[in-house]
């Protein structure tokens, strides 16, 4: 069957950047499963498997705008350091769990001084072109349970 809304798909990929940098690669954890239409993948990503079916290698090359978007540089802030008062020796790189009005969001160290610390709350991947090497493993129908989940059961899906 082709992959159509509702679908569950198994995909075995690998993600470069345009440098051919091996960005994540489903090799050795297995195939992704995944719930077409649930916004468990990216949108770009979608919309290149709709309609394919297993067996099939697809290739995918996405901007940001349908991947992890754009960079936003409102999204980076200084902070006194005073508040990692926890944390010793903070470095640039470290991710932190930030809790803001949207809700959580990860953040990254892109900067520090003797008194603030610079963080980033942009997705890792904001900005990257992303290309995809996908092969479809399997396609079939979702069960209830999934649809109501919003996300596929079992293997390489939530384990619950
Ligand atoms: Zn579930």
């Amino acid at each position: 069957m082709k992959i159509v809304e509702n679908s569950v798909a198994l995909i075995d990929y690998t993600l470069t950047d345009n440098e051919g940098t091996v960005i994540d690669s489903s090799e050795g954890a297995g195939p992704l499963a995944y719930l077409h239409g649930a916004g468990n993948i990216i949108e770009g990503l979608e919309e290149a498997l709709l309609g394919k079916e297993a067996g099939a290698e697809v290739k995918a090359s996405i901007e940001p705008a349908k991947g992890y978007g754009e960079r936003n540089d409102d999204m980076q802030q200084e902070v006194p350091k005073e508040l990692f008062g926890g944390v010793e020796n903070i470095e640039v790189g470290m991710q932190f769990q930030s809790e803001t009005d949207q809700g959580p969001v990860m953040v990254t160290v892109v900067a520090m001084n003797d008194e603030m610390v610079t963080v980033d709350g942009n997705h890792p991947l904001a900005g990257v072109h992303l290309n995809f090497d996908v092969t479809i493993r399997e396609v079939r129908e979702a069960t209830a349970e999934e649809l109501e989940h919003g996300h596929v059961h079992g293997d390489g899906g939530h384990q619950h």
